[in-house]
């Protein structure tokens, strides 16, 4: 049985801006068919959507976007192309395509701009950032805990916009355990430890005590940190060094956060995501087209998981977490 009306919430697109830096990374014999798939809408997507039961996709701009545009007109610029685009795209297929807006972070103010437009003009559903900000130059970096960017969590509350904290490549010669391993890369390993080492940062932070209904979605199962958190959480009670969070991390995790399933196409850490933080937690996402859609469907459609669990995940809960509510199902 199919489950044909699921909602996934980690799929992407590209456009010419930005997807020259992501080609870097690619071996040049599969760029040509990655390349025609990200930049695809509506054939070979919708296509395989329809057949595995995707109703709706969030679309995000391909990683690292924005946030390795240090050029800061530039990234304004591409911002504002970027969320075009993808409010012609809902425009033409309202019943299934949402979006997460690109924001410019390089200059908090236009971001804050940018922010409120792809909310309030554009209809979009939260925001979509990959990792770490380059600002005036390559070396130049902050992670989103930084004091500049506050102004952008308190934004994202005022605006009840989740804001999904996507992976990228930790900065060249930043992860050096994994020198002369190239295959350890990222979405192999480095991806999920720089991300997870991000959301620690984050949840450590105080930023969700200064905004308690702040949103934050970790995708790939939450970047291990549901099987990791614990012991993080353990270790600061027993010498908190100086940690601004005024509660213990899990607490933040249980309030604050929410689990995709992109890229982790396995059930047995779905089971122990579901069992730290509970199935209204969990969402429903492929990774597409890093991934396949016919693998991430067959395996969420069949994984044992209770029909109740399935459909939360699959559809239920980001209706919830989005406020969908009233903008219409599609039959598929
Ligand atoms: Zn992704």
């Amino acid at each position: 049985m199919i489950m044909k009306n699921k909602i996934a919430v980690e799929e992407h697109f590209g456009i010419p801006e930005t997807l020259g830096l992501l080609e870097k990374a690619f071996d040049p014999g599969y760029w040509p068919v990655f390349s025609g798939k990200i930049r695809d809408i509506a054939d070979f997507r919708l296509e395989e959507m329809n057949r595995f039961g995707i109703e709706k996709m969030v679309l995000s701009l391909n990683s690292p976007g924005i946030q390795a545009i240090y050029d800061t007109k530039e990234a304004i610029a591409v911002a504002k192309k970027a969320n075009d685009f993808l409010a012609e795209v809902i425009a033409k297929y309202p019943d299934r395509f949402l979006g997460y807006a690109a924001i410019p972070l390089q200059d908090i103010d236009e971001a804050l701009k940018e922010m409120h437009r792809a909310v309030h003009e554009l209809g979009f559903v939260g925001a979509n950032i990959n990792g770490y900000v380059q600002i005036d130059s390559f070396d130049n970096y902050k992670y989103l805990d930084d004091a500049v960017f506050r102004p952008f969590w308190a934004e994202a509350e005022k605006l009840d916009a989740p804001v999904y904290l996507h992976p990228r490549d930790p900065m060249p010669g930043a992860f050096r355990a994994i020198d002369g391993h190239p295959w350890l890369g990222s979405a192999t390993w480095a991806f999920g430890v720089e991300t997870a080492s991000h959301a620690l940062r984050l949840l450590s932070s105080g930023i969700f005590d200064e905004y308690p209904n702040a949103k934050l979605i970790l995708g790939h199962l939450g970047e291990a940190l549901p099987f990791c958190v614990w012991r993080a959480q353990n270790h600061i009670a027993k010498k908190p060094l100086g940690i601004p969070a005024k509660r213990p991390l899990m607490e933040y995790m249980q309030r604050n956060v929410w689990f995709a399933t992109s890229c982790q196409f396995r059930t047995a850490p779905l089971w122990n995501t579901i069992m730290e933080f509970g199935s209204d937690r969990i969402l429903f996402a492929v990774d597409y087209p890093y991934e396949n859609i016919d693998e991430g469907c067959e395996w969420f459609d069949h994984c044992s998981i209770s029909e109740s669990d399935r459909n939360k995940i699959g559809r239920e809960n980001a209706i919830r977490l989005f406020r969908l509510e009233g903008r219409g199902p599609c039959s598929v």
